[in-house]
């Protein structure tokens, strides 16, 4: 590779044991999710989480197994940032659920605790936690909003897998239910994937019961029951065993994944203090203790002209780089089922002026520096702002 090849922003992990585990699986003789694979998934992932486990078919499907679950419907209230990927919402607003967007902090561009309880009605039946890039939201004041209005915490940690919060709690095992998401371009990966984190231990027999398209079936599988039958809601949430193969073999890899990944944020870290002291850019704040996953570097320029102008001169020197999320309060649908019960400031900011670098394992210490000469070549001879 030369050394002016593009630098992608993003390129999957491939983890050493991954082929032979779908060869694997595709030799069972029941391929169907709920077999050694997706068991092998749930011990891990358990025993990283502290809390149960169901794997789904995504995020999303998560996120709809969530609202599911908890009975959410129409005449309910959701409370969700406006920053965030449309699956937050759209899982509650599947369920005919009214979504309420509050803003976000501008020092990590997670739901800011602040707006919380001021969008709180008597209506209100969720929050929705979610950190981004992996760093940990203020759970306690989240925390202590969702109990003193009886709200129910969800978190989608869709970002967040191999994620601790300050106080050392797992990412997505601190709310009633978290989502987890194993997408292509998630750290921990099997194409498309999901989880179910049940943190609430009085939804887990009924979580296991609309997992198996609403039959009491697992019963019968561990032979407590002599045969099933349909016994609530559900649907088709497990992916198959060999969507499991991937998974377990890249979540036996997240440590090596996540230190790969970290090792590069740190580099980019570094590198853009002073250009955050020279007044150009802000950096993501992770707060002190937390222990992120590095899943996303991002810059916020001072304005959106700027942002568009760095991306494009870093297009000239090779590097791809990407914007973020549209505001969802602005967005057609969030229009349609959501309210706005906050100023905007910080999600319309990041939504304007965020950019995100190329950030994988296997990014050479020699493209970390290009994409780090690129970003300070673009302020060169402007001083200071
Ligand atoms: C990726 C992502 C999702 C969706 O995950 P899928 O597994 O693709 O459904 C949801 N929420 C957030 C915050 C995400 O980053």
């Amino acid at each position: 590779m030369g050394s002016d090849a593009i630098i992608p922003f993003h390129r999957p992990w491939r983890a050493e044991r991954e082929t032979a585990y779908v060869l694997e699986a595709l030799g069972l003789a029941r391929r169907q999710g709920g077999g050694p694979f997706t068991r092998g998934c749930h011990a891990l992932l358990q025993a990283q989480l502290g809390a149960p486990v169901l794997l789904t078919q995504s995020c999303t499907s998560a996120l709809e197994f969530a609202a599911l679950l908890l009975g959410i419907g129409p005449g309910d209230e959701v409370i969700v940032p406006s920053y965030t990927f449309s699956s937050t919402a759209t899982a509650f607003a599947n369920r005919g659920a009214k979504l309420v967007f509050v803003d976000v902090d501008p020092a990590t561009q997670n739901i800011d605790p602040r707006w919380i309880a001021p969008a709180v009605t008597q209506r209100t039946r969720a929050i929705v936690a979610m950190h981004y890039g992996g760093i940990a939201c203020d759970m306690p004041a989240i925390e202590q909003i969702a109990a003193a209005h009886g709200a129910v915490l969800i978190e989608d940690a869709a970002q967040a897998v191999g994620a601790r919060a300050p106080d050392g709690r797992a990412l997505g095992a601190m709310g009633a239910l978290g989502a987890l998401s194993f997408h292509d371009t998630k750290n921990v990966s099997s194409g498309e994937g999901g989880a179910l984190v049940i943190g609430d231990a009085t939804l887990a027999a009924r979580a296991e019961i609309m997992w198996e398209k609403g039959t009491d079936r697992s019963k019968f599988i561990r032979g407590e029951i002599d045969k099933y039958t349909w016994v609530d809601l559900g649907s088709s949430f497990l992916p198959s065993e060999i969507t499991a193969a991937m998974l377990k073999a890249h979540l036996e890899e997240a440590p090596t994944i996540n230190a790969a990944r970290l090792a590069v944020w740190n580099c980019y870290h570094d590198a853009f203090a002073a250009l955050e002291q020279a007044g150009w850019l802000h950096r993501p704040f992770a707060p002190p203790g937390a222990m992120h996953n590095a899943h996303l570097y991002y810059l916020v320029l001072n304005d959106g002209s700027a942002r568009d102008a760095l991306r494009a001169h870093l297009k000239g020197a090779g590097v791809e780089t990407t914007t973020h999320y549209a505001p969802l309060h602005q967005s057609a649908a969030g229009r349609r089922f959501g309210r706005v019960a906050s100023p905007m400031v910080s999600a319309e900011r990041a939504g304007e002026q965020l950019l995100r670098l190329p950030l994988w394992p296997g990014l050479s210490e020699a493209e970390v520096a290009r994409v780090i000469a690129g970003v300070r070549g673009f302020f060169e001879g402007r001083g200071s702002e």
